[in-house]
């Protein structure tokens, strides 16, 4: 593919104007003023192609939905974002979310439970641990918890809410009663 000239004057990017310094290490002239800027200008030239490329596989029936060849299952989709992260480390511009200043914040602020409670909460946020694996007294608290926040959600039904569950309820009775 033939190499695209820089378009405007030296020290200003080609895509967003912005001003840069005019050289790169290696001498070469720089067009654009970050690997956003060169990135989404490839991206945009390269448009009109790949658009007629697809069109052109469509008319030739030979196009296929890709979301049939690789079904976006919940496996599927943490792979792709786990590759995307790796892209960036790679690229070295991944940044820890919480460094940011809005996870700093929440991070820093002081915890809401403690004791058995606090212990319970923070042991089944761990993958694969279940109710089985607490303490007794760290299964009392967490149930008298999880207790407590059922019912100050159903306190906060609407009728309309609370209808809905009690016909809910009754038909779980019974599929129960009638096997
Ligand atoms: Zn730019």
């Amino acid at each position: 593919m033939a190499k695209t000239e820089k378009q405007r004057p030296l020290g200003i990017c080609d895509l967003c104007s912005s001003q840069m310094p005019t050289h790169t290490v290696k001498g070469k002239i720089r067009r654009y003023c970050s690997r956003e800027c060169r990135n989404t200008a490839n991206s945009r030239a390269g448009a009109a192609s790949r658009t007629r490329k697809l069109h052109e596989r469509i008319a030739a029936g030979s196009w296929v939905n890709p979301a049939m060849l690789r079904p976006p299952t919940s496996a599927e989709q943490a792979a792709r974002a786990r590759k995307g992260r790796l892209r960036e480390v790679a690229a070295g511009v991944w940044r820890n979310p919480a460094l940011s200043e809005a996870a700093r914040a929440k991070l820093s602020r002081p915890r809401k439970h403690s004791g058995a409670l606090a212990e319970a909460m923070e042991r089944l946020k761990q993958p694969g641990v279940g109710m089985a694996d607490l303490t007794p007294p760290q299964q009392d608290a967490y149930r008298a918890y999880a207790r407590e926040m059922q019912s100050r959600r159903r306190a906060r039904w609407t009728d309309a809410e609370r209808a809905a569950a009690r016909k809910k309820w009754r038909e779980a009775w019974r599929k129960r009663r009638t096997p």
